[in-house]
């Protein structure tokens, strides 16, 4: 079978490029006489493609020289763990603002080490919006205010980054980062998993403003130390080698393409295309989100029949489209769009879709 277009929300679509590299450097990599995968971590050779993906990405995002870039492995859900540990007093409270279920999950990984406040919930109108600014019931001493930039599930996204005045602003950037050009100067702690829009899964980032890791945090292992990890440039155990090298291609793949405010104009058009696709087919799709507010990285869409939803999923499939079921907890369709899907997929997604309404309709 040739490849499809992948609308999955992660793991999701890389780039052919970086497959057909690492395809060919699988076995040998650049005269070391081994895969990449089989040397040390302490090598010449990995110690050089780890220092190129982490110079690449800091070129690709702007990041500023005052922020460290630690490549942890455990997954977005990991690190949404070690923020209190690590940024938190004993007992000190932090704000949450919650736009959809990552938030959600980002607040139950904290409860246990944080006075975690809600502040301000979107969940009364299923999350089809984001909580207004003005609304944000932000406590005073909070160790930092959270968001998810990127709700992948709900389809909800900030637009604009919020001002949350001198508290340092946390965002969980898992599934919009490098989609746009990003000002990392408004945030502390810019953070996630990879599998979404960065590479593969099993390493994730974290982008943190150099002065908070001298914060004391609380009691906690070595291990789970980002001060330790950021001493040791991420390497206080064995990283994720395949994984970083991957992220590495994948990464220096978007410079080549021409960067993030090229992948910016390419994502307005997807989700532009998409969108258009929806709202003008009569009611016989839909998506629930405030226009103002929709993710331009993952469209959630509903058929207006779900007896429809098999059909439409095997069909998908049959024309060369996976990966577009939605997630079980709103159910309907989800295509995810990434700076990984080309501009034809999602035409061809489009196309599909309006074939489809005229067989089914
Ligand atoms: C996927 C995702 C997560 C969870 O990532 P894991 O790597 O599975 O822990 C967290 N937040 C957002 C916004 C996500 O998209």
């Amino acid at each position: 079978m040739s490849r499809a277009h992948n609308f999955s929300a992660g793991p999701a679509t890389l780039p052919e490029p970086v497959l057909r590299q690492a395809q060919q450097e699988m076995l040998e990599w650049h005269g070391a006489g081994a895969s990449i995968v089989e040397l040390s971590h302490r090598g010449p050779e990995f110690l050089q493609v780890a220092a190129q993906a982490e110079a690449d990405l800091r070129t690709l995002l702007s990041i500023p020289s005052d922020y460290a870039v630690l490549f942890l492995s455990g997954g977005a859900t990991m690190l949404q763990a070690l923020l209190p540990l690590n940024f938190a007093a004993p007992g000190q409270a932090a704000d949450y603002v919650l736009s959809g279920h990552w938030g959600k999950t980002a607040i139950k990984q904290a409860r246990p080490c944080v006075a975690a406040n809600i502040a301000a919930s979107s969940e009364a109108g299923g999350f089809r919006d984001l909580p207004a600014r003005d609304a944000w019931q932000l406590s005073d001493g909070a160790a930092y205010v959270h968001i998810t930039a990127n709700e992948t599930i709900h389809g909800v996204e900030f637009r604009e980054v919020p001002d949350v005045g001198g508290v340092p602003l946390f965002a969980d950037f898992s599934s919009s980062i490098a989609s746009e050009p990003l000002d990392i100067s408004r945030f502390g702690v810019v953070y996630g998993g990879a599998q979404k829009n960065l590479g593969p899964v099993g390493i994730s980032f974290a982008i943190v403003r150099r002065d908070l890791l001298g914060r004391q945090g609380q009691p906690r292992a070595e291990i789970l130390d980002y001060r330790a990890h950021a001493a040791k440039e991420s390497m206080l155990n064995t990283p994720p080698t395949w994984n970083w090298y991957l992220l590495g291609l994948t990464v220096k793949w978007m410079l080549d393409e021409g960067g993030v405010a090229e992948f910016a104009r390419r994502n307005a058009r997807k989700a532009a295309a998409l969108y258009a696709a929806i709202d003008g087919s009569d009611g016989y799709y839909r998506n629930e989100v405030s226009p103002a507010v929709r993710s331009r990285m993952n469209v959630p869409f509903f058929l207006h029949d779900a007896a429809l939803d098999k059909a439409f999923l095997e069909e998908a499939r049959a024309a060369g489209l996976i990966g577009l079921k939605g997630h079980r907890a709103l159910g309907g369709m989800r295509a995810s769009i990434y700076n990984a899907m080309p501009e034809a997929g999602v035409q061809a997604l489009v196309d599909f879709m309006g074939d489809f309404r005229t067989r089914h309709g």
